[in-house]
C-alpha cells in the first residue's frame, strides 16, 4: 500500500465510530478523495486541526483497500473565520456540497482547485453573501465546462434583443423569436444580463464592493438556482438551510 502527499481542502465529512471521521477532501492533483482519520475526533489528536471542515492543508495519506487514511497533516489555512459565523459556515457549506455533488471521484482541477480556495478567502471578508453564492454558482459551473450561452440567442446567435429570455434546459438566453423553444424560459432585465457577464467574465475578487438592488439579487438568484439544479442530480440540503437561515432573519 502506497503514501502519497498532496495539498487538499476539507469539503465534507461524517463521524465514524466513536473517534474516527471520513473526510471528503478535494486535492488539485486527485479530485476528490474519501480519507478516514483515525481518533481525529479524541482530544490532542494531532489531525485536529488540519481536517476541520474548510481546512487547507498538506496531508500525508495512505492508500487503502476501499479508503485511504490519512496519515498526517500540515495545516496551511484553518479559515477559521467562516466557521465561527453562522452565516458564512452556511454559505460555506453550501459551496463544499456544491462542489462534491458536482464533480466525480478522480475528477482532478487544478483550475478547481485554486477556485473554491479562492472562494473561501473571500467569503471570509464578502459582505453580501447572498450576490457572492450567485457568483460562485455561475464560476462552478462555468469551470467545469457548463457556462450558460450569455452573449447570444442560444438558439438563432441574435445578438440584439428586444425581451431577454433565460432558459435553463437550452443553457443560455433566448431572443423574442425563439422564447417558445422552451415553455419554462423566464423573462429577464437587461441589467441582469449585463451583470450576469460581468460575473462570468470577471474576477471573482473585483466583485467584492458591488451594491445590487434587491429585485436584480432577486431574478438572479431565481435564474442561477434553476441553472445550477439543472446540472446536479439533487438539490443540495445545504440550500435549504440558507433558506431557512433567511426566513430566521426576516422576522
Ligand atoms: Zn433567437
Amino acid at each position: 500500500m502506497g503514501l502519497y502527499t498532496t495539498e487538499a481542502v476539507v469539503v465534507g465529512y461524517r463521524d465514524l465510530g466513536e473517534a474516527d471521521r471520513i473526510l471528503t477532501l478535494f486535492s488539485p492533483e486527485r479530485g476528490k478523495i474519501h480519507a478516514v482519520a483515525r481518533g481525529v475526533r479524541r482530544p490532542r489528536s494531532p489531525l485536529m486541526a488540519g481536517t476541520q471542515l474548510f481546512s487547507y492543508s498538506k496531508f500525508l495519506l495512505v492508500e487503502g483497500r476501499n479508503l485511504d487514511s490519512v496519515s498526517q497533516c500540515e495545516i496551511k489555512e484553518s479559515f477559521f473565520k467562516i466557521r465561527e459565523d453562522l452565516d458564512r459556515m452556511a454559505y460555506g457549506s453550501y459551496f463544499a456540497e456544491l462542489l462534491r455533488i458536482s464533480t466525480r471521484e478522480c475528477d482532478k482541477s487544478e483550475e478547481l482547485f485554486r477556485f473554491f480556495i479562492k472562494a473561501l478567502y473571500l467569503l471570509q471578508v464578502w459582505e453580501d453573501l447572498q450576490f457572492m453564492a450567485r457568483i460562485f454558482e455561475l464560476k462552478l459551473m462555468a469551470i467545469q465546462g457548463y457556462a450558460p450561452q450569455i452573449f447570444y440567442c442560444v438558439n438563432c446567435g441574435n445578438r440584439k434583443f428586444k425581451e431577454i429570455w433565460f432558459s435553463s434546459i437550452l443553457g443560455g438566453i433566448l431572443c423574442e423569436k425563439c422564447k417558445s423553444n422552451d415553455k419554462k424560459a423566464v423573462q429577464i432585465l437587461r441589467e441582469t444580463l449585463v451583470m450576469m457577464r460581468r460575473m462570468l467574465k470577471g474576477k471573482f475578487e473585483d466583485l467584492v464592493g458591488l451594491k445590487l438592488e434587491e429585485s436584480l439579487k432577486k431574478e438572479l438568484k431565481t435564474v442561477l438556482i434553476d441553472f445550477v439544479l439543472h446540472h446536479i442530480e439533487r438539490k443540495p440540503r445545504t440550500l435549504s438551510f440558507i433558506e431557512d437561515i433567511v426566513k430566521i432573519s426576516d422576522k
